[in-house]
């Protein structure tokens, strides 16, 4: 049996590609309709145009990691998305015939189906998941057994432990850690933090991304996509100020980390920030999802929307190869919980979902032939776990949102260090698994002294140092 823990994209992707090989599984996940998968909006990148190869689509992934990717990844990923993409659609899947150009990608690459073409998958997956009859269960992952480095068996919180010799943990990311985010709160880095405890290796823990545009109705949380921007509209402050050609000559289509900064510039000057729809034509017809949002809470386009940047993707997570193995035998991360180093310091627009797709629907090559995870590259710092003071999840989100966030210097980052060096890493519920991935991500921001992709520090801002393209792992202390 091959257990597989959380039911996003890579999740039920790899689930419904094992039982099409012939393989038994069952998917075990924390809140059916929860991660991120479920809300994702834009698409997802495969060079599959006549004018687009997947060279084209790894050179303009390689830029936006800013020196960071991991070429064997990208190289996997690029070339292995428009397959993936003709496997979606040989089970079925219809995706919409235009190709749209999103931030950082050089051609039309982004295959939709709506503008929640997440949650298209996402049901088309769950649909193939009840068709083959995969056993489906809510039930929450407490922790992993590892035996002389060799995965015994693994703990949930309803059935207590399982023995198992395979596990795919697709658990998504822990964006939901900071005050403003597009996450869902079931994304606070369980799989991140269950693993390294169990002893597996992770890196790029600094790399958060922000994205500038997310708002919040009635406590109703929205991302509104750079298509938004790439249409017509426009960003204001309470003062009326058009103020994003202050920070770039491109204005509201400068790259998401530097309006992200902007946005958040103006709040730091006190200044509200809005996205003035009125000049996108056919706003209803282009935007229906977003409509009815607004309609849901009686606006529509004329609404002059509150936004502000939220924490949006981890690049870091639990490093893998390219088969999604770890270093412990027979477990495996795939998606958000990974980290593959495709995106190295920083995420390509709509890779995400692709890299999840890939690596789920590729489990079945290599689910009988573990080699197992080789690190040649970078720093690795040991961590000693510790029990201390339980924080609250609202807690760490403040905490991140303060000291961990889309400016960081060495002084709040300090500060963040100290408050999680005190506080419980090993007790198995969410607010340790949070307090432990926040403190990782605040010493890998801390020892990253420069400002690479999505890691920016005041102090630093883009050194161009060649010996600091070195990833830092973290390993388990014993
Ligand atoms: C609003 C939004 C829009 C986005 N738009 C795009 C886009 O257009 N293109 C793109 O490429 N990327 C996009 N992204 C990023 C992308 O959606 C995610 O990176 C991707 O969906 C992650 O998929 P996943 O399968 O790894 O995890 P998720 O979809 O996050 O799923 C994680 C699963 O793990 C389960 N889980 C968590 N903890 C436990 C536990 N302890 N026990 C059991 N189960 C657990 C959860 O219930 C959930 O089912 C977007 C993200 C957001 C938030």
């Amino acid at each position: 049996m091959i257990y597989v823990i959380g039911n996003g994209i890579a999740g039920l992707s790899a689930a419904v590609s094992l039982k099409k090989n012939g393989y038994d599984v069952i998917i075990i996940t924390k809140k059916i309709n929860g991660g991120s998968t479920y809300i994702a909006k834009g698409g997802i990148a495969a060079a599959i145009s006549q004018e687009d190869s997947p060279e084209i689509h790894a050179k303009d992934t390689l830029i936006v990691g800013a020196g960071l990717s991991d070429e064997r990844a990208v190289n996997y990923v690029t070339t292995e998305a428009p397959k993936a993409i003709r496997t979606m659609e040989d089970w079925g899947f219809e995706f919409a015939d235009d190709l749209r150009l999103e931030g950082g990608h050089s051609k039309r690459r982004v295959l939709h189906k709506t503008d929640e073409t997440g949650r298209d998958v996402y049901d088309f997956l769950m649909g193939k998941v009840k068709e083959l009859n995969i056993p489906i269960i809510e039930d929450k992952l407490l922790s992993i057994i590892v035996k002389d480095n060799i995965l015994k068996g693994f703990i949930t919180k309803n059935r207590g432990n399982i023995d198992a010799e395979k596990l795919i943990l697709a658990t998504g990311g822990y964006a939901y850690l900071w005050k403003f985010t597009s996450n869902q709160s079931t994304n606070t880095g369980d799989g991140i933090a269950i693993a390294f405890r169990a002893g597996a290796l992770l890196a790029d823990m600094e790399f958060v991304q922000f994205h500038p545009t997310v708002t919040s109705l009635d406590g109703e949380t929205f991302l509104l996509t750079e298509t938004l921007r790439g249409e017509g509209a426009i960003l204001l402050n309470d003062k009326g100020e058009r103020f994003a050609f202050k920070y770039h000559e491109k204005g509201e289509l400068a790259p998401r980390d530097i309006l992200s900064r902007a946005i958040y510039s103006e709040y730091l000057a006190g200044r509200q920030v809005f996205m003035d729809l009125t000049k996108i034509q056919d706003f209803e017809e282009k935007f229906p999802v977003f409509n009815a949002y607004l309609k849901r809470h009686g606006k529509d386009k004329n609404f002059k929307v509150p936004v502000f940047p939220g924490a949006h993707f981890v690049d870091g997570g639990i490093r893998v190869n390219i088969r999604g193995e770890t270093n412990i035998k027979g477990l495996y991360a795939i998606g958000e919980v990974s980290d593959t180093g495709l995106h190295g310091a920083n995420r390509l627009a709509s890779n995400s979902l692709a890299e999840g797709l890939v690596y789920g629907i590729n489990m079945p090559m290599y689910i009988d032939k573990w080699e197992g995870l080789y690190v040649d590259d970078g720093d690795i710092i040991n961590i000693k776990l510790h029990s201390g003071n339980s924080r609250k999840i609202e807690e760490i989100r403040n905490i991140n949102w303060e000291n961990v966030g889309i400016i960081r210097d060495k002084d709040k980052l300090s500060k963040a260090l100290e408050i999680y060096s005190i506080s419980d890493f090993i007790s198995s519920n969410e607010e340790s698994n949070a307090a432990l991935v926040s403190y990782l991500t605040a010493y890998a921001a801390l020892t990253r002294t420069e400002s690479r992709g999505n890691h920016y520090r005041s102090y630093y801002p883009n050194r161009d140092d060649a010996n600091w393209k070195k990833r830092i792992y973290f390993s388990l202390q014993k």
